[in-house]
């Protein structure tokens, strides 16, 4: 037995967690002693036909134990902070903790969000200068902030689209074509935007089929979507091919760049000719994000799409900041949020950007791709298959496990769930959808060498596992506190709220 299984094992004796601790008659503190000074001490807070006639039920539990259950459970989850999460396509990076604190500063965290510009020029010459930087970075003309998401700044592109057609009297335009290879809410928001989703074909390399493309773009176009990098892990090589023959058909051009890292300071999406691209602030420029949140999807249009652009935006006069509304973009696709989307992830963006400056943004690229390529060729060199030959990756790569899938009977989700084992968060498995028994591999610009190669080991590990002790890998996890759920079942009927016991008993 080596190093790492005996670590495995013993891992799988620590406590079980037990959910259930309520004991009648147990309690912590509840509630302070009545205030015995001013006007209305020892007076009731509510009148008494609101108040509760019967004490709430709730668990029995001393302010120790509910301490400690919490904190416990806290500890069971993967987080960036305690693992390596390279949940590709998601973009799963360690994010400074001084964007977080500076944006938690109480002058920016208790701005009241219908403040004037007057009494908040401060904050508004961040989000003035987060908008410059971000037209920089994409090559763009104009940028908007208020999308609460990337698939939200989706929507406001393809929303952009339709009203630059709809402008011109262009009303039959109503197809947008998306590559097979696209992130899923690009047809989603396609269909969403009423519009008539045309799938094309990538070729053998993952790039996109041009004879295709050239029989889908027509008169009915309205735009091509398309994420480049490809959630393929590739550089579209034929962008600038791609590029003439939708403008040339009456078409717009949307960039999906939720994961900008690879290309920061190297490419711009306004240079390879699109008119319009949504960014994930949360991915690329640093917040927490997962299960659904926060996040910020800011839009940049480029000439064309400008005075569409949703509203309100940071606009400058002279010395002084202001908020431009629909009196200054009569043509704006209009509100996307309340106020002016997501403050607390633009601040972070803002700060992020701000201490990296620059060369800093360079260096992001240039290490999330040498992280993705450097593990790439170590996996291919243990035996795995990549799923696009040695072409170069971008900041993401995929192995396909179908060659072990055939020979061991062993799945992609067996051996996610195996790395759980190891120490690891899985990688995205089954996505893209095209590639077979796949992992969506994106290490981030963020870890140590170290850390790579701990995870190409612990990979390396699991193939002989596949050949000597399968059952360890199709069993897997063994040290979990949960064994595999139902996905389905828990994602659909998703139970966090703890009854008593006299309301289970009756289910
Ligand atoms: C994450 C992602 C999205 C969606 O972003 P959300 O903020 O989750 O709505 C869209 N496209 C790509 C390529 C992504 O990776």
């Amino acid at each position: 037995m080596n190093a790492t299984t005996s670590s495995v094992t013993r891992k799988a004796a620590r406590e079980p967690v037990i959910f259930e601790i309520s004991k009648p008659g147990r309690e912590a503190p509840t509630q302070f002693p009545p205030l015995a000074r001013g006007p209305d001490a020892g007076a009731p807070a509510l009148p008494a036909h609101l108040r509760r006639q019967a004490r709430p039920a709730m668990p029995s539990v001393s302010e120790l134990q509910a301490v400690r259950h919490f904190t416990r459970l806290s500890q069971l989850n993967f987080s960036i902070d305690t693992h390596f999460y390279p949940l590709g396509s998601c973009t799963m990076k360690y994010n400074p903790k001084a964007c977080n604190s500076l944006a938690m500063l109480p002058e920016f965290l208790n701005r009241h969000p219908l403040a004037p510009a007057s009494a908040s020029q401060g904050f508004l010459a961040c989000m003035f200068e987060l908008q410059e930087m971000l037209r920089e970075i994409t090559g763009m003309h104009g940028v908007s902030l208020t999308p609460m998401a990337g698939a939200q700044g989706e929507f406001a592109g393809v929303a952009m689209i339709r009203a630059y057609h709809r402008a011109r009297g262009d009303e039959g335009r109503n197809e947008i074509i998306v590559p097979e290879a696209a992130h899923g809410t690009n047809p989603a928001t396609a269909a969403m935007c009423g519009c008539v989703v045309r799938e094309i074909p990538c070729d053998s390399n993952g790039d996109v089929d041009i004879e295709a493309l050239r029989a889908a773009a027509g008169p009915k176009t309205a735009g091509i979507m398309l994420t480049n990098p490809s959630t393929l892990g590739v550089f579209e090589r034929k962008i600038v091919t791609v590029e003439k023959i939708v403008h040339a058909a009456g078409g717009l051009l949307y960039y999906d760049g939720a994961n900008l890292n690879a290309i920061l300071g190297k490419v711009r999406p306004g240079d390879m000719g699109f008119d319009v691209i949504h960014m994930n602030l949360h991915k690329t420029f640093s917040t927490p994000h997962g299960g659904g949140g926060p996040g910020s999807g800011a839009v940049g249009v480029g000439e064309r799409l400008l005075p569409y652009l949703p509203i309100p935006v940071v606009g400058r006069d002279g010395e002084r900041y202001r908020w431009l509304d629909e009196r200054d973009r009569p043509k704006s696709i209009g509100r996307l949020s309340a106020f002016m989307g997501n403050a607390g992830v633009n601040m972070r963006a803002y700060i992020y950007m701000r201490m990296l400056g620059r060369d800093g943004m360079v260096r992001v690229a240039e290490f999330a791709a040498l992280n993705a390529n450097y593990m790439m060729r170590r996996l291919t060199a243990e035996g795995f298959d990549a799923a696009y030959g040695m072409r170069r990756a971008s900041h993401e790569f995929i192995i396909t496990l179908k060659r072990q899938h055939r020979q061991y009977n062993i799945s992609a989700m067996d051996v996610a769930k195996r790395l759980l084992d190891y120490g690891m968060h899985a990688p995205t498995t089954y996505f893209p959808l095209l590639v077979p028994e796949c992992l969506l591999i994106e290490p981030t610009e963020t870890e140590a060498k170290e850390d790579l190669d701990r995870f190409c080991d612990a990979m390396s590990e699991i193939l002989r596992e596949m050949a000597e002790t399968p059952e360890m890998v199709s069993k897997a996890p063994h040290t979990m506190p949960v064994r595999r759920l139902d996905d389905v079942r828990a994602a659909k009927l998703l139970d966090l709220v703890w009854k008593p016991a006299a309301a289970r008993a009756g289910e």
